[in-house]
């Protein structure tokens, strides 16, 4: 029996499977992403889904970041389940379309957009193509951002500093508030 339902999904998964778009490679090394940012696991020898983020600023990418499963679980976990629910119900929707030519959630083109995140979800060399990969533009992950709870703020925070020590001069000039980049799916 759970040979039976390993073979239909194998059969359901090589469906939406395709390789991945150059636009989900890796800026920094012009390759698809190996390693995961946390735990450096390769994901050429894994077979679960990892997923990646790239942020994009004034058309240069600001940051980008591949995250193994486990620890997107392990970081879903740390936030709250009313925080998760919230960026569910920002970014998906039956009638929402899974693209990266415009935003998820406003629809404008992304030529018109300066600033803006995708977030896709890949398996070893192949991009899984279901709730994502999407687009999001940075005022509606802004807008988005304004409903999350402190507690999940502080782990979105964490999670940046950890792994994207900006210079510390950079934070004394900054005049306005901290802007808040990572979206989770
Ligand atoms: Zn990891
Ligand atoms: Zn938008």
């Amino acid at each position: 029996m759970w040979r039976f339902f390993q073979s239909k999904r194998e059969e359901y998964l090589k469906k939406i499977m395709k390789p991945i778009p150059e636009e989900f490679f890796s800026f920094e090394t012009g390759e698809p992403f190996a390693q995961c940012i946390e735990c450096s696991a390769d994901f050429r020898s894994q077979r679960s889904p990892y997923g990646i983020q790239k942020v994009y600023q004034d058309g240069e990418v600001l940051y980008e970041y591949a995250l193994c499963h486990d620890c997107g679980l392990d970081l879903r976990g740390e936030i709250s389940k009313e925080s998760m629910r919230h960026m569910k119900r920002a970014f998906r929707g039956p009638k929402l379309k899974t693209t990266t030519d415009g935003c998820r959630a406003c629809g404008l083109p992304k030529h018109e957009l300066p600033s803006y995140t995708i977030v896709g979800s890949c398996m070893g060399a192949e991009m899984v193509f279901w709730n994502v990969p999407i687009l999001i533009c940075e005022p509606c992950i802004e807008a988005m951002s304004e409903g999350l709870s402190q507690e999940t703020k502080d782990v979105l925070d964490d999670f940046e500093e950890r792994n994207f020590p900006g210079p510390p001069e950079m934070e004394l000039d900054l005049p306005q508030p901290k802007r808040r980049k990572v979206v989770l799916m």
